[in-house]
């Protein structure tokens, strides 16, 4: 809970900045019996929600690691929507048309606020970035003073370099999907789409949390892994091959580094407190041979062993490191 106060508390934050104090007229004289919607979303709650988390990152409530995991999450959960409707026409659309859409402005949204500012990074030799952009657009314009939809493109153009128009028209008012390799690639981070991972199952149960452990709360759906096993619904999960079961945040981390690091041949060992008929708790060691699958992974970022000078001044600039 403490991360989600942490993210929709600064999303809501800088909501000051945009639509705050930048905004076009149809949320400036915003028409509450008859609302028309602006094209631009992208910024108002994409730029609003990259900002969130950049700022974590930027000043160490993050580490560089979780934020890549952030933008993942944010990449699988932009898969779900359309990636070849326009960014500006989703916008304009979404109070009837694309209501369906909403949602991406968190995702995609927020994909294109990482893309741009970047872009304007690489081209201003790491001095220009988009909170600056969002100071000088708040100076142009200001809480009392709406642009028209179709001039803000122009005037951001004006206030960077002709390419980040070029980066605007193509890909948040055009339809071509955003350049995430050679965005992520110049702060020294490899983008794939798609990979294929060998993991090791649990065993498919269903897994519940009762404020102190993980357990078994279902075992309904189980695999042949997991009837091996032997897992008993309201089993409490103690250690995994030895290591205790970290807090919840971390659970789902644990896990993967855990299962995708097992290969055939290596054994699973569960020790569970398992209450008996009398309510008395006994722990129970289950432990069998691993069975590995493969499995497909999307949107996978990790950091290149080895960076460039380039991509090192690169990411100190974006994170503010001196
Ligand atoms: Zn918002």
């Amino acid at each position: 809970m403490a991360e989600t106060i942490k993210n929709t508390g600064s999303h809501e934050f800088f909501h000051i900045v945009t639509p705050l104090s930048i905004h076009s007229h149809e949320i400036g004289e915003f028409d509450y019996d008859k609302p028309k919607m602006s094209e631009h979303l992208w910024m108002y709650e994409g730029l609003t929600e990259y900002a969130a988390h950049h700022m974590q990152v930027k000043y160490g409530l993050i580490d560089f690691n979780k934020y890549l995991e952030v933008q993942t999450d944010k990449l699988d959960n932009a898969m779900r929507y359309n990636d070849t409707l326009a960014f500006t026409k989703m916008s304009k659309g979404v109070l009837d048309t694309y209501e369906s859409q909403y949602g991406n402005v968190y995702a995609k949204g927020a994909l294109i606020g990482l893309c741009l500012d970047i872009k304007l990074r690489q081209l201003s030799n790491g001095k220009y970035g988009t909170q600056n952009l969002m100071a000088d657009l708040s100076k142009t314009y200001g809480k009392t003073k709406s642009f028209n939809d179709d001039e803000l493109f122009a005037t951001i153009t004006k206030l960077t370099y002709p390419e980040i128009g070029e980066f605007l028209n193509t890909y948040v008012a055009g339809t071509k999907k955003l350049p995430y390799k050679e965005i992520f690639a110049a702060i020294g981070v490899d983008f794939e789409p798609v990979v294929t991972v060998k993991k090791a199952g649990m065993g498919k149960m269903g897994m519940g949390f009762n404020g102190q452990r993980l357990f078994v709360a279902d075992i309904k759906g189980m695999d042949d892994f997991g009837r091996k096993m032997g897992y008993q619904k309201g089993d409490e999960l103690i250690s995994i091959n030895g290591k205790n079961i970290p807090d919840v945040s971390e659970i789902q981390q644990f896990l993967n580094n855990l299962l995708e690091n097992m290969k055939e041949g290596d054994k699973l060992t569960v020790v569970v407190s398992r209450k008996d008929s009398n309510g008395k708790a006994t722990e129970v060691t289950l432990s069998q041979p691993v069975e590995v699958h493969e499995e497909k992974k999307y949107n996978v970022l990790k950091e290149f062993p080895v960076q460039s000078d380039e991509q090192k001044a690169l990411r100190k600039a974006w994170l503010n490191i001196n």
